[in-house]
């Protein structure tokens, strides 16, 4: 029997709707399992972004397909509506869709407590634990770069461009190129500091490195998709594209650009 896995964030419409499309899914002969099956042929996630993200991460970026339905405020990445239910599920059966890859960044930080790794599909973000600005010595590749001081760095995929990226004036990608984005959170450039103001687009095979000025006087906090850990003397953070990619069911009409216009113009 086909499985295919449902979770939903907890407003009273996500819930409704996952009760109504489990009803309708067994309907056309799927199982929807209680706890998650690694051996589902997909994943729907029920809610906004955010709910998507946290789904991921909780899940440990497993390699089956998601799909989205959208019950939360922007929903970029959900390509459904409460409304499409019967539609999805006649054009699914048919398999009548495509699937997005979307690539991963991965952070390995060695800190006084050892070696720790982190997967963001948006991004991963380092700042300050304190208000105080942070200043970061920056390699790519094996070239030293700049001192930064500021509020801190943010390095984004394609995917994760048009969210917190977009807000720090870093560029909208198109998901289907292939490279990170090294976005500056409020970088001074005085006769004091000096620092790139604007975003760094790197090639793939490119990797950043970052060594804190001063590990051990502050905390770092390495921010994978707005999840939060505070790492205490932070001696490198290395940063590059990550094996996993996350497949995302896109169907006929999907469109990047069309996507952006509507959700931000
Ligand atoms: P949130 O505070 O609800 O997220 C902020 C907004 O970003 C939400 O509207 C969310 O959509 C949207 N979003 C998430 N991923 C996106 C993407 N790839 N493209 C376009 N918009 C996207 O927190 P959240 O829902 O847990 O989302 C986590 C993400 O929020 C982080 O990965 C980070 O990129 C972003 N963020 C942005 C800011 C900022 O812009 N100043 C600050 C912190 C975090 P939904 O409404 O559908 O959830
Ligand atoms: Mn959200």
């Amino acid at each position: 029997m086909r499985k295919i896995n449902i979770f939903t964030n907890d407003t009273v419409l996500s819930k409704d709707t996952k009760k109504l499309l489990k009803r309708k899914l067994e309907k056309s002969d799927f199982i929807v399992p209680r706890e998650f099956a690694p051996d589902a042929e997909l994943v729907i996630c029920i809610g906004g972004d955010g709910s998507f993200l946290e789904t991921l991460h909780r899940f440990n970026f497993p390699d089956i397909p998601f799909i989205g339905i959208n019950t939360g405020h922007l929903g970029f990445f959900q390509e459904l509506h409460p409304d499409d239910l019967d539609e999805f599920i006649f054009r699914y059966k048919q398999g009548r869709y495509e699937i997005q890859h979307l690539k991963t960044v991965k952070g390995v930080v060695t800190a006084s407590d050892g070696r720790h790794e982190y997967i963001g599909l948006n991004e991963i973000l380092i700042k300050g634990e304190k208000s105080r600005a942070i200043h970061l010595n920056i390699s790519i590749g094996d070239s030293f770069i700049e001192r930064f001081s500021g509020d801190g760095i943010l390095v984004s995929t394609p995917a994760g461009s048009t969210a917190y990226n977009y807000s720090l004036g870093g560029s909208i990608v198109d998901p289907r190129l292939n490279l990170l984005q090294v976005t500056p959170l409020a970088p001074m450039n005085t006769t004091a500091y000096r620092s790139f103001t604007s975003s760094i687009i790197l090639p793939p095979d490119l990797s950043i490195r970052i060594n804190p000025e001063s590990s051990g006087e502050e905390g770092l906090l390495i921010v994978p998709d707005s999840m939060e850990h505070l790492h205490e003397g932070v001696e490198e953070i290395y940063l590059e594209f990550s094996p996993f990619i996350v497949k995302l069911l896109r169907f006929e009409n999907y469109d990047f650009w069309s996507k952006v216009k509507s959700k931000f113009l």
